[in-house]
């Protein structure tokens, strides 16, 4: 039997930053259903830090990571985001908060940065100049050597397969034994929703889509371009190694799997990055998709469940949860002891609850 006072399931980076703040004050178990942690979306991302991203309750909380970010001194570098417009299709970006950390550039200055776009894509360019690209294993590796400094036991291959409470724990059924704990997280990315009804708590609604990225073989990409993309959220570029890193931005439902790279969004990406450039790409060296798992307002979803306290919440990280991942932690590590900075009643999974879902978790 494993024991302990909390569990922590799933060891990509929201897991890990859980497990790694929990571990601080409490017992930790870190539960992972891969032989690797950060196999799924945590390994595919783009590695971005844009504080404009992600609407505008996402903004602060990836605000409030950039301390931890900058304090170990080597996750981040410097990678300005430059946001073109379709001159075809002028459209308003869904997913950019903008404020005062987006800035309006002359079309002559775009291109003084990135001289590959075609001029007519630079007319309202806008820019984010402290944008950053993260190191994503580098914190990934910093919460999991953390965590485990500090006492955290990390299982690999223990998939959760049930669990129920009784008697003040949390009784859980998984590949690697039987667990348990006093409390539980849900760091289960793609996979929050399935582990939250397989505990009897009721699922949020969490829907995972699919992002393609591949790279393109480019020899003559200039490392200090910025990403960039259009503000309707079509594409997107950066210089990746000796290629250029792309990605159609395709939001593709789909049920929690192991995602695989389609041709036709690679094809995609090449299409619309050439549309806006004059690069050429032609063929890619290698490509891969992640899921991005959003909750019905695409907002985060962390704390307490309303109806079950000890089973805490850290999922809908979209794609948002690398930028945010140090204070998302923060907040659902104070939610599980207790105390600390009072989590946003926005990010609760309260707000998608009926009377009827509190009444039946009630009765349990
Ligand atoms: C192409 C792409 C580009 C992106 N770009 C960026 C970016 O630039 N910046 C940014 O901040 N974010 C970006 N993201 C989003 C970011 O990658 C995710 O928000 C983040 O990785 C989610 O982390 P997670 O720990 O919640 O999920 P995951 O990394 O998927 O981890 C969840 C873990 O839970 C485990 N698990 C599931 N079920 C169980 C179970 N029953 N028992 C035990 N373990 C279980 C899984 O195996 C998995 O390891 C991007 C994503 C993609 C796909």
């Amino acid at each position: 039997m494993i024991e302990a006072d909390v569990a922590v399931v799933g060891a990509g980076i929201a897991g890990v930053g859980a497990a790694y703040e929990l571990s601080a004050t409490v017992s930790v178990v870190l539960l992972e259903q891969e032989r690797q942690p950060a196999h799924h979306t945590t390994g595919r991302s783009a590695a971005m830090f844009l504080e404009s991203y992600g609407g505008e309750r996402v903004g602060p909380l990836t605000a409030a990571s950039r301390p931890l970010f900058e304090s170990v001194g080597t996750l981040l570098r410097p990678r300005p985001w430059l946001v073109v417009q379709d001159p075809a299709a002028p459209a308003s970006g869904h997913d950019i908060a903008g404020g005062e950390v987006l800035e309006a550039l002359s079309p002559a200055e775009a291109l003084a940065l990135c001289p590959v776009l075609r001029p007519e894509w630079t007319e309202g360019a806008m820019i984010e100049r402290l944008a950053q690209e993260i190191d994503v294993l580098g914190l990934h590796q910093y919460f999991l050597g953390g965590a485990r400094r500090r006492g955290a036991r990390v299982h690999l291959s223990a998939e959760v397969l049930a669990g129920h409470r009784e008697g003040g724990f949390w009784h859980l059924d998984t590949t690697a034994g039987p667990v348990r704990v006093g409390a539980v997280v849900d760091a289960a990315g793609a996979w929050a929703d399935v582990v939250a009804t397989r505990l009897g708590v009721e699922p949020v609604g969490l829907t995972p889509l699919v992002r393609t990225a591949a790279v393109a073989r480019f020899a003559a990409a200039d490392p200090n371009w910025p990403l960039v993309g259009d503000l309707a959220e079509t594409f997107y570029f950066r210089p990746e190694g000796q290629g250029l890193l792309i990605s159609p931005a395709d939001e593709t439902p789909a049920e929690p799997h192991d995602a695989r790279a389609d041709e036709l969004a690679v094809a995609l990406a090449l299409e619309r990055v050439n549309a806006a450039t004059t690069l050429g790409l032609r063929s890619v060296s290698t490509a891969w998709a992640g899921l991005r798992t959003f909750s019905p307002d695409r907002d985060p979803v962390v704390g307490p469940d309303p109806a079950e306290p000890s089973f805490c919440w850290l999922a809908g990280q979209g794609g948002f949860g690398i930028q945010t991942a140090p204070e998302l932690a923060r907040l659902a590590a104070n939610a599980v002891l207790g105390g600390g900075t009072r989590l946003p009643e926005a990010l609760s999974a309260a707000r998608f609850r009926t009377d009827t879902g509190k009444a039946l978790s009630a009765e349990r």
